[in-house]
């Protein structure tokens, strides 16, 4: 690993959340052989200062141009087709985090247009109009947490969203939204740094960085027709970001 690999790794640890980072000391050939490591070089760990990840004046245009047209920088780049960067407005007060994309998004290169997709521009539109919000899903801004599509749609691996963050991590210091409402497990343990499922983390506020989020189930969760609890609460919990956002 190079300087600005643990560099970038330590600090993405840092954004999520992860405020202690120590160096752990090389265990020697003697320590395993006697299965003996000095505790004592343990507690005197250093707590590492972190420099910010996201530049100053950064802006998404910014952030795309940085992941480039073909980025290698994991092994998602293997089977995607297109890199599926976010939509939206930038000047969004609400964002929202999916985990990745999928066939629908890769094939056009754009976040939520699938399926999935389309039940969360029901769940905004409908919402806001209900509610007498005046905004549309164009109004807010949507990424997810990696921008390649997973194989055979499975839950990216923690180095793809470690790697990936960086550029989520610049996306919303850039926007700077009043909240952030996390699609999903995979979203919430990358915005909260949680082990926890949406179950337990959905109902209240949580914070990234100060932005106040909240977590609700993932929209092809609540396409599985024995879901359907689940979606009631899914629209409350809609209900209650977009009037904090917006009233
Ligand atoms: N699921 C996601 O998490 N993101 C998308 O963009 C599409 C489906």
């Amino acid at each position: 690993m190079t300087r600005e690999e643990l560099r970038q790794s330590l600090s993405f640890y840092r954004d999520l959340g992860v405020t202690d980072v120590y160096r752990v000391p090389v265990v020697r050939a003697k320590e395993i052989q006697t299965g003996v490591i000095q505790t004592e070089e343990i507690m005197h760990a250093i707590p590492e200062v972190l420099p910010s990840l996201a530049p100053d004046g950064d802006t998404l245009e910014k952030i795309q141009q940085d992941i480039g047209p073909d980025c290698r920088r994991c092994r998602l780049c293997e089977a995607r087709s297109k890199i599926v960067f976010g939509s939206g407005s930038p000047e969004a007060r609400l964002v929202f985090v999916g985990e990745g994309p999928g066939a629908d998004e890769d094939a056009q290169g754009f976040p939520f247009v699938g399926r999935a997709g389309q039940l969360l521009t029901q769940m905004i539109d409908g919402t806001a109009t209900k509610e007498g919000i005046p905004i549309r899903r164009a109004d807010v801004y949507i990424c997810n947490v990696v921008k390649c599509r997973p194989p055979e749609n499975r839950t990216p691996l923690p180095d793809e969203m470690e790697i990936c963050g960086q550029f989520l991590f610049r996306q919303l210091m850039a926007l700077q939204p009043k909240a952030i409402c996390a699609l999903g497990s995979t979203a919430a343990k990358a915005l909260l740094a949680t082990k926890d499922g949406v179950t337990r983390l959905r109902g209240s506020w949580h914070k990234w960085r100060d932005i106040p989020v909240i977590v609700t189930y993932h929209p092809s969760y609540l396409l599985r027709p024995y879901n359907q609890n689940a979606k009631r609460e899914a629209w409350e919990d809609l209900k209650k970001v977009l009037h904090y956002v917006y009233d």
